[in-house]
């Protein structure tokens, strides 16, 4: 038989176990975009006249992400939403996402600046795997290089805010990982950022609240193209033991990943408290901030020439 929105008498379109309710199309759009602006609301006001940078790479996440800000804003002439896209350099899979990013961006009417990992390292993501020492992961050194670029191209451009497509599922792993490494200092600077630091574009995280599968949903109820497909260098040993431990608990008790992320809100300044982000320096060679002498992107970067 088929089930009926909680709200109205419509077909529902999903069941949302850890509130038990049923939702049609329209239902369900209302009910994300709600607890996204919520989100935002709580991760700290937006002045006048601000440019909000999204980190779009062309997953569901991402443009989920700029689709529901450039929407939210929508009434906000002065607040501008613009598009960062990181071309790493792999064949297959980033050369066939970015133009499903320019088809969203031409629709929604957002300026896109692209950089690439060639012209700011010298190497494509494919010519580091071959280049990189056998110890390191391909996601280390990409993972890095990606945070350089969004910087420097959110500096370059005057952004005030920079968003990402993290999901709840992303964050409660995120969260998990570090209490099982016993990395309190590493969990302590997990975003969203309230705090400035010199250098450092701050990040919000608008689905943080939402679980990948109602991104997903949403994604195909608004119409949203995007690219679905894995990165050939993704290896989630360790990440995918989480999610997989996530999913027993979740289905067992709804509701567990949201649990997660109000007990680490709860206990935050209490980290920070007890670890206050550290002084730093700019980069002897680029001048990005750092904790050491020269910073991680410039020492993987040395390690491939
Ligand atoms: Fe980069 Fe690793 Fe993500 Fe691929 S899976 S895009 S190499 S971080």
């Amino acid at each position: 038989m088929t089930k009926r929105c909680s709200k109205c008498s419509k077909p529902a379109v999903t069941y949302i176990r850890y509130n038990g309710t049923h939702l049609c199309n329209e239902h369900f759009i209302n009910y994300v975009t709600r607890r996204v602006k919520k989100e935002v609301r709580q991760q700290g006001k937006t002045p006048a006249h601000a440019k909000i940078g999204v980190a779009v790479s062309g997953g569901k996440d991402s443009l989920v992400t700029l689709h529901l800000l450039k929407e939210m804003f929508s009434k906000r002439p002065d607040v501008e939403i613009i598009a960062l896209t990181i071309d790493e350099g792999i064949q297959g899979y980033r050369d066939k996402s970015i133009p499903v990013v320019k088809k969203n961006c031409e629709l929604l009417n957002v300026d896109l600046h692209i950089v690439s990992f060639k012209e700011t390292f010298g190497a494509t993501m494919d010519e580091v795997v071959i280049k990189k020492p056998s110890q390191i992961g391909a996601c280390s050194y990409c993972g890095v290089f990606r945070r350089f670029c969004l910087n420097t191209l959110a500096k370059s451009l005057h952004i005030d805010k920079l968003a990402t497509g993290h999901n709840l599922d992303d964050i409660s792993q995120s969260i998990l990982m570090n209490f099982v490494n016993a990395d309190m200092e590493k969990l302590a600077r997990l975003g969203p950022h309230k705090k400035i630091q010199p250098g450092l574009i701050p990040r919000m995280m608008p689905l943080r609240m939402i679980p990948e599968k109602e991104n997903t949903l949403y994604a195909i109820v608004k119409g949203i193209e995007f690219h679905d497909a894995e990165c050939p260098y993704a290896v989630e040993a360790l990440r995918g033991t989480f999610k997989d431990i996530l999913y027993t608990l979740e289905d067992q008790n709804p509701g567990t990943r949201h649990s997660i992320i109000k007990s680490y809100d709860s206990m935050k300044e209490l980290l920070l408290g007890l670890y206050p982000p550290t002084r730093l320096n700019a980069c002897q060679s680029c001048g990005e901030p750092t904790s050491h002498t020269f910073c991680k992107a410039c020492m993987l970067k040395s390690s491939i020439e």
